[in-house]
């Protein structure tokens, strides 16, 4: 019971950090979490003013606030309860999933959070940080030595995909957004989906794009991380149970 309450707070906490690099990192806002004497200590995203501890440390926040802001009462992003809640939930899971908190519940968990994180500000703001995907290919990396012994494979793979990606650089689709939408994915994907799982990945992605093709309010991109993210944590579960 007690390990559940820690990695419930834990995932507060993350999801907490999390709402700070979703409103910051679009906006070059300096990172600076709970230091009051940072040039930017936490304030409110509409009317800007300085919040007290209570104010914005998770769930605290919500119930001193009641979803609002003290201040301004300007209502509080839906995001960062999405964030908050998603985080303490894959929290628990991740904990139950891989028994306890293991090397496997680490590295999913926090490509779970940047998953989300990865969605939400490309559906927000309509772009993908690239230090929230380096940190996610970083993390995959360690994920494939962990689960196949050898860094080959993943980096056989990440080179397949650098070298497609340059060659996307250089074509004439090199100024548009979608293009980095794609190497987002083709690098995300060949750093963290295992080959014997590849084919299945491609299947489902194809499957959308004919989706796609028919209803383009489909949010492909959004849908392609989650896909990663479902077929990762399937992956992992079976290595679990094979060892
Ligand atoms: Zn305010």
């Amino acid at each position: 019971m007690l390990e559940y309450i820690i990695v419930t707070v834990f995932g507060l906490l993350i999801g907490n950090f999390a709402t700070t690099i979703f409103y910051r990192l679009p906006r070059n806002i300096t990172i600076c979490g709970i230091n009051q004497n940072c040039d930017q200590p936490p304030f409110c995203s509409y009317c800007r003013h300085l919040l007290k501890p209570h104010e914005y440390l998770p769930l605290l926040s919500w119930f001193s606030t009641f979803g609002k802001c003290n201040y301004c009462n300007s209502n509080i992003p839906t995001q960062y309860f999405i964030l908050e809640i998603s985080a303490v939930i894959l929290s628990n899971s991740c904990f139950y999933l891989f028994n306890g908190i293991t090397d496997l519940y680490i590295l999913i968990f926090g490509f779970g959070v940047s998953c989300l994180l990865n969605i939400l500000i490309y559906r927000e703001h309509k772009a993908i940080p690239q230090i929230i995907t380096i940190s996610m290919l970083f993390w995959g990396a360690i994920y494939r030595t962990l689960t196949e012994q050898t860094i080959i494979l993943w980096l056989s793979t990440i080179s397949i995909a650098f070298i497609i990606s340059l060659f996307l650089l250089n074509s004439k689709f090199n100024d548009t957004f979608r293009s980095k939408c794609i190497i987002n994915i083709l690098m995300l994907t060949s750093v963290w989906c295992s080959q014997e799982d590849l084919t299945l990945y491609m299947l489902i992605i194809t499957m959308l794009c004919i989706l796609w093709s028919f209803w383009k309010q489909l949010d492909l991109y959004s849908l392609s991380i989650l896909t990663l993210f479902c077929i990762t944590i399937s992956d992992a579960i079976l290595f679990l149970n094979q060892t």
